[in-house]
């Protein structure tokens, strides 16, 4: 069945950013895919939303920061398991700079997060502590955007923890299954289709969107 597009939808368009691109620090596998995909779609929606990963130097969830540990290994910090990156999105590098292709110049809102050296920040709503709020759900809510279309990068992380939150917060969501891409460490790509059909966020194509 097709999703029709209202005024009252919003297409959120995560972390379509150089690094997360192939050539850059923490590539998604054909993470550039989805550029043309969002293109496409974000001409459709009035109201669009980007997120920007945006940390600064030495930010913890980078393995660097912790002496002898690698990338993509898994450490306990105080509010609970990070998984440890290569260094990426440093604030004003160009792997931090959205994707050169990617057309959205009607976007309304670009929203920073990871800026918290202490905390990463996986979804556009809550950092990795879960209580530190980014304010996107409030500009939703006094903006009267009530569902959200999210797109983007990685699928398995900032992806999912985004439209879970939004779940969580009491907004519509719907994932764009063919406008994402994943980055699968350990299995997350299968755990969010798992975790996404447990609570009911629709996965769909596209061209299920009219
Ligand atoms: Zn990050």
């Amino acid at each position: 069945m097709a999703e029709k597009i209202t005024d009252r939808d919003v297409l959120l368009v995560v972390d379509v950013q150089n690094d997360f691109c192939p050539g850059g620090n923490l590539p998604v596998p054909n993470g550039d895919e989805v550029v043309p995909v969002v293109n496409r779609l974000g001409s459709r929606f009035a109201h669009v939303v980007l997120t920007q990963d945006w940390h600064p130097q030495g930010h913890q969830s980078f393995a660097s920061s912790h002496p002898g540990r690698k990338p993509f290994e898994t450490i306990a910090l105080p509010y609970g398991d990070q998984v440890l990156w290569p260094d990426h999105c440093v604030q004003g590098t160009t792997g931090a700079e959205f994707h050169g292709r990617l057309q959205v110049p009607h976007a309304e809102l670009v929203l920073r997060k990871g800026y918290h050296r202490a905390i990463d920040s996986y979804s556009a709503f809550f950092e990795n502590d879960r209580t530190t709020p980014t304010g996107l759900s409030g500009y939703l809510r006094e903006r009267g955007l009530t569902r959200l279309f999210v797109a983007g990068l990685a699928f398995d992380f900032c992806v999912r923890y985004s439209a879970e939150d939004a779940h969580r917060a009491g907004f519509g969501v719907v994932v764009i299954d063919d406008a994402c891409r994943a980055i699968d460490v350990d299995g997350s790509a299968a755990a969010t289709r798992r975790s996404l059909a447990e609570l009911g966020i629709p996965l769909i194509r596209a061209d299920a969107i009219a």
